[in-house]
């Protein structure tokens, strides 16, 4: 057999500045790049007053579709930025303003937005050590600080994650399979679910994230496996509420295996009282699923880290770093108090993670994870952790408590202002515009438009939300440099929306 490409038509120079290598035309392009960002990114941040430009939907999707053409050739890198300049980064939220505070959609420290260009440019696989050798250890190790940060036993373990989506996924898919190993001695992932699995029930409350129905209804439970608990006037899972399920669950023959603990939820950020509820699962052979995506970030706090007292009771948890760890998305942790149950989710493919290389002590972290290609994001929270030391770190997070606080308290002097939660228990605040001028009047649509008409005039991103079929505003004050007075212009602003709304007689 002849070779009929000729050598020298492979591995061109023509390539070299595309990739980061050894040679100078691939480190000179590499720092001409970076220059070129960093110039562009400074550009645009001196530039940026406000956390959004204001613009409709409708027009940004439009500047979008101007910049879809691709050239059939080669063009400058800074050319292509100039392009995306207005389109794209300027038309983008800036989650890093002081006053972008609607989600839990945090402003990213600077050793892990410099973390992300690492990640990038060694680009390791998390799946096989052979693709990731040292990050994997980072990894481990990063995982071990986690688990003894929570007090969590010697046998645990656990594993980055994309999310909190994703760990509270896989929380309840290791439950799953626990479940109906030991009541049925039935292999999940062998067999498929078991007959009889219509009669699996998940228990959370009515507070806790979507996603604990999401991953019901993912892992072949239905969104029907799932009943919620009602809350107490703080917004907590009711402990006697939740025995009382327990025990009409049982009357009805249904198999209740799994309860879920929300440390910290979306809107209140309540946190379910963890110690009765580990008391019960354990008391009832429940597994124990803490979603603490939110409050897990109080680990570091100095003032509030007592407050998860009992996570470690916990048979699985989920801890997200893109919220109140401060970290770029995505970033997120799984982790298990007995890490045996992985062995739910693993499986051996040759050319990756062969048997063999479990015999030789090879730690291959796709055993671990429902990906199998995976980012080297515990990088991030390393250096993160590094550079700004855990006690810094702490404080941080102490004083976007603090600002909660001072918040709430400043909108009970409003009297335009109602205020849902005097004393938030992480560092969101809820409230709503309601002059006395029209009490007892249905103010939901109202409310709805002032966080329209707010997020339009670009001075402020904050959120709505709906308590019990009413709709409510929302600051998740995330950002520790967001001031007092970040808070005070942002509340006149809404009080000034909110009168030429009901001066103008659209509501009432
Ligand atoms: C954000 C959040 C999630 C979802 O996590 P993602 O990181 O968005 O996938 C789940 N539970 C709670 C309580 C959350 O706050």
């Amino acid at each position: 057999m002849t070779i009929l490409v000729e050598k020298k038509e492979m591995g061109t120079k023509a390539y070299d500045s595309f990739f980061l290598h050894q040679g100078l035309e691939g480190l000179g392009a590499f720092n001409e790049l970076i220059e070129q960002v960093s110039n562009k990114l400074q550009e645009v941040y001196a530039g940026t007053e406000q956390p959004f430009i204001g613009k409709t939907p409708n027009m940004i999707e439009e500047e979008i579709s101007q910049i879809m053409s691709f050239p059939t050739e080669e063009q400058s890198f800074r050319d292509v930025l100039d392009e995306i300049d207005a389109p794209i980064l300027k038309n983008s939220l800036h989650i890093s303003h002081e006053k972008s505070m609607a989600h839990l959609h945090c402003p990213p420290l600077l050793p892990g937005i410099a973390a992300e260009l690492i990640i990038a440019a060694l680009n390791q696989s998390m799946d096989s050590w052979d693709q990731s050798t040292a990050a994997t250890y980072v990894e481990a190790e990063m995982v071990k600080w986690l688990t003894e940060r929570v007090s969590l036993p010697a046998t645990s373990g656990g594993v980055f994650t994309s999310g909190g989506t994703q760990s509270n996924y896989m929380g309840l898919l290791l439950a799953r399979d626990a479940f109906c190993q030991t009541y049925w001695d039935h292999n999940v992932q062998q067999n498929g679910l078991p007959q009889g699995f219509t009669t699996l029930r998940v228990i959370c409350s009515e507070e806790a994230h979507f996603t604990v129905k999401k991953a019901a209804s993912q892992l072949g439970l239905g969104e029907q496996a799932v009943v919620t608990v009602k809350t107490d006037e703080n917004h907590r899972m009711c402990v006697k509420a939740v025995k009382e399920k327990l025990n009409q669950l049982k009357k009805e023959n249904l198999l209740p295996f799994a309860l879920v603990g929300t440390c910290g939820t979306t809107d209140f950020g309540s946190i379910d009282p963890m110690e009765e509820l580990a008391a019960i699962a354990q008391e009832q052979g429940l597994w124990f699923h803490v979603d603490a995506a939110f409050g897990g970030g109080l680990i570091l706090s100095h003032s509030d880290s007592g407050k998860l007292k009992g996570l470690e009771n916990a048979d699985s948890i989920t801890v997200d770093f893109h919220k109140l760890f401060y970290q770029p998305i995505s970033c997120g942790a799984f982790l298990v108090k007995n890490q045996e149950h992985f062995r739910y989710i693993s499986y051996h493919a040759d050319y990756l993670n062969p048997v063999k290389d479990d015999q030789e002590g090879i730690l291959n972290l796709v055993n671990k994870s429902v990906q199998t290609t995976r980012r080297f994001d515990a990088l991030k929270l390393y250096l993160s952790l590094k550079t700004i030391g855990t006690d810094q770190f702490g404080r941080m997070i102490d004083d976007t408590l603090k600002l909660a606080q001072y918040t709430a308290s400043y909108m009970e002097r409003l009297k335009n202002i109602s205020i849902q939660n005097p004393e938030p228990e992480i560092n969101t605040v809820i409230f709503r515009y309601q002059p006395k001028t029209i009490e007892g009047k249905d103010v939901n649509e109202l409310n709805r438009t002032i966080q329209q008409r707010l997020l339009h005039s670009g001075k402020g991103v904050i959120a709505k939300t709906t308590i019990k079929g009413d709709t409510f505003l929302k600051l998740t004050l995330l950002n520790p440099r967001t001031k007092p007075e970040d808070i005070h212009s942002l509340l006149m602003e809404i009080e000034k929306i909110g009168a030429e709304l009901v001066n103008g007689g659209l509501y009432f």
